[in-house]
């Protein structure tokens, strides 16, 4: 198959990783978003949050507290981001992955949502409510 992060799990390519479980490996964002950036992945190729199967789900989000941990421990960031793209345009890498960013002081990254609440109604959160009651 023709995925950058099967191959990474495989050997193939190599990634500066720097935690492996039976199911889950993780290894360090090319990019370094900010110091530290990491990437989280199942060892099963799962395109993204909408193909993942209960047990995979559980195996790889069991990791992440991990992971999270050893950042706070090595880097003392002043806190921490977890983020996951699913599908284009923000999903780039088309294997199920977890980002984890230690943030510091200006550190740059832009990582805020947007306070709407003005534009809300009750009648607004009602219907979202249902929505999504109605969906699940
Ligand atoms: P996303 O936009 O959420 O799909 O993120 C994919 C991430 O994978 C990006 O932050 C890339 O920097 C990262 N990435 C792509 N290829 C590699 C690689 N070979 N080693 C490490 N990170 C990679
Ligand atoms: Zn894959």
């Amino acid at each position: 198959m023709d995925c950058i992060f099967c191959k990474i799990i495989s050997g193939d390519i190599p990634a500066y990783k720097v935690y492996e479980d039976e199911h889950t490996l993780a290894f360090l964002d090319i990019t370094q978003g900010t110091r530290g950036h990491t990437l989280l992945i199942p060892k099963k190729h799962v395109k993204n949050i909408y193909a993942l199967d209960d047990d995979t789900a559980s195996n790889i989000f069991k990791a992440v507290p991990k992971v999270a941990q050893a950042l706070k421990k090595a880097f003392t960031p002043i806190g921490l981001n977890i983020i996951n793209n699913n599908d284009k345009p923000h999903q780039s890498v088309f294997h199920f992955h977890i980002h984890l960013i230690p943030r510091y002081e200006n550190d740059g990254m832009v990582l805020k949502t947007i306070n709407h609440q003005d534009d809300y109604k009750k009648q607004d959160f009602l219907e979202i409510q249902a929505a999504i009651k109605q969906a699940l």
